[in-house]
């Protein structure tokens, strides 16, 4: 009787039992509970439908359920939903494992390990680079985001809310400037702070990897320059140092190409996948150069739920729609629907200035500033609440919360990415 009464609340009750049930720390950017949804579209607990440019922070390349990928998830849950992969192996694992091999940027052997979050991805690929290198430092960027965990925490580069209380961050860690070039960062810049870095702080030959994003995620979706991976690429060479990419939010088509690191030309070391490549099912991952990934002895890679066989089959039905529904081009054609909708705002002397409109294929974003060009946090908050008004998820990012971001499902109609637009320009524009 209970469950059925609770089950009919709207958004306001819910907020209120939210509140007292679970800590502040987990924030939320809507005030809304999720009742169902389909491909771009959310129904909340009240009935009233959203488009959805967030994407549960860019994990839907797919779409919400995608029939193809919900087929595989029942098919796999009429056989078992879990076994541990280190207790009884399943085949699942190992097509992901194949398939991600051949599709990774690596042209000799590769080899992947599953997880479940990314920022165990993470956290995994240090531990590989570590073992595989015998060293311990590991160098990251200003602005990146990594994850939640502590070690994660050490490597993502904004102190609120990430890092805040969290005292020393873990041994052996370094910070670079990424290069923003609306911030004058340049690549030359990054580089000078790595020879300095290497001269002042910590010897090459103390540095296990090095990890960038190849488009920052929450750091405000900028785009590491090719010549920035082709010169971290000389450097890493010279030093027997490792590149890691972590296309946790860049990877499975977003960008254009499968990873976002392919836009470089560079070959990495490893790669760290998750959020897009089981459509919504929580599956991360590991893909590395086979050399690299066998420095782990049995036992030291792993964990409960890693590689869990209702991801794995999720994800192998993502990687046939993305072949099959051509979502890489599509990513292209979609990103160019967006600059074309948010192009004209900027400079226009309409709503709120927009600045800064960057990214790589579908993973665009733009910056609300003040008149006088800084980082307007407030006004891109106001921006997606005013979108929420009018039936669109958006979501913000950036250092100072200033950057609206674009992640909309690369499944999404042309008709619901150009309503989606139109209220996105209204949001920026038609304000009093
Ligand atoms: N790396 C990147 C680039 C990310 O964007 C994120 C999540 N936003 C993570 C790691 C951490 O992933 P998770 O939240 O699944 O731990």
């Amino acid at each position: 009787m209970r469950v059925v009464q609770l089950a009919n609340q709207g958004n306001m009750d819910l907020l209120t039992r939210r509140q007292l049930a679970v800590p502040k720390g987990v924030a939320t950017a809507t005030p809304l509970f999720a009742h169902s949804a389909e491909n771009a579209w959310i129904e909340d607990a009240e009935g009233r439908r959203y488009l959805d440019f967030a994407s549960g922070i860019g994990v839907l390349a797919t779409g919400h359920r995608h029939p193809r990928v919900m087929k595989a998830v029942e098919e796999q849950l009429a056989r078992f939903s879990h076994t541990a992969f280190q207790v009884m192996a399943y085949e699942s694992y190992i097509d992901l494992a194949e398939r991600l091999n051949a599709l990774a940027p690596f042209s000799g052997e590769a080899r992947t390990v599953l997880f479940t979050t990314g920022a165990e991805a993470v956290e995994n690929a240090i531990r590989i680079a570590r073992i595989a290198t015998g060293r311990q430092g590991i160098v990251a960027f200003s602005g990146a985001f990594h994850g939640r965990t502590l070690l994660t925490s050490s490597l993502t580069g904004k102190v609120a809310p990430y890092k805040q209380g969290l005292g020393t961050p873990a041994a052996d860690t370094y910070r670079l400037p990424f290069p923003v070039e609306h911030r004058g960062v340049s690549v030359e810049d990054t580089i000078k702070a790595l020879k300095s870095l290497f001269h002042y702080e910590v010897s090459p030959s103390r540095v296990a990897a090095i990890i960038l994003e190849p488009v920052q995620g929450e750091g405000g979706f900028n785009l590491a320059p090719p010549e920035l991976f082709q010169a971290l690429r000389a450097i890493c060479d010279e030093h027997g140092i490792l590149l890691i990419s972590d296309e946790v939010q860049a990877g499975f088509g977003r960008t254009g190409k499968m990873f976002g690191v392919e836009h470089s030309g560079v070959e990495p070391d490893m790669i760290t996948i998750a959020k897009s490549l089981a459509g919504g099912f929580p599956l991360s991952g590991v893909t590395g150069r086979a050399e690299v990934m066998d420095t782990v002895e049995p036992g030291g890679l792993g964990g409960t739920y890693g590689g869990s066989p209702v991801g794995c089959a999720a994800a192998l039905a993502v990687l046939d729609v993305l072949e099959e529904e051509k979502l890489l081009p599509r990513a292209q054609e979609i990103g160019k629907q967006i600059r074309a909708a948010v192009e004209p705002l900027i400079g226009s002397g309409r709503g709120w200035p927009v600045a800064n409109l960057r990214g790589l294929g579908a993973m665009l974003a733009f910056d609300i500033v003040t008149a006088d060009r800084s980082p307007d946090g407030a006004g891109a908050k106001l921006v997606a609440a005013r979108a929420l008004e009018r039936g669109l998820i958006v979501l913000t990012c950036g250092t100072y919360g200033e950057t609206v971001r674009l992640l909309t499902p690369l499944t999404i109609s042309d008709a619901d990415l150009k309503t989606g637009l139109d209220i996105l320009v209204e949001s920026v524009t038609g304000y009093e």
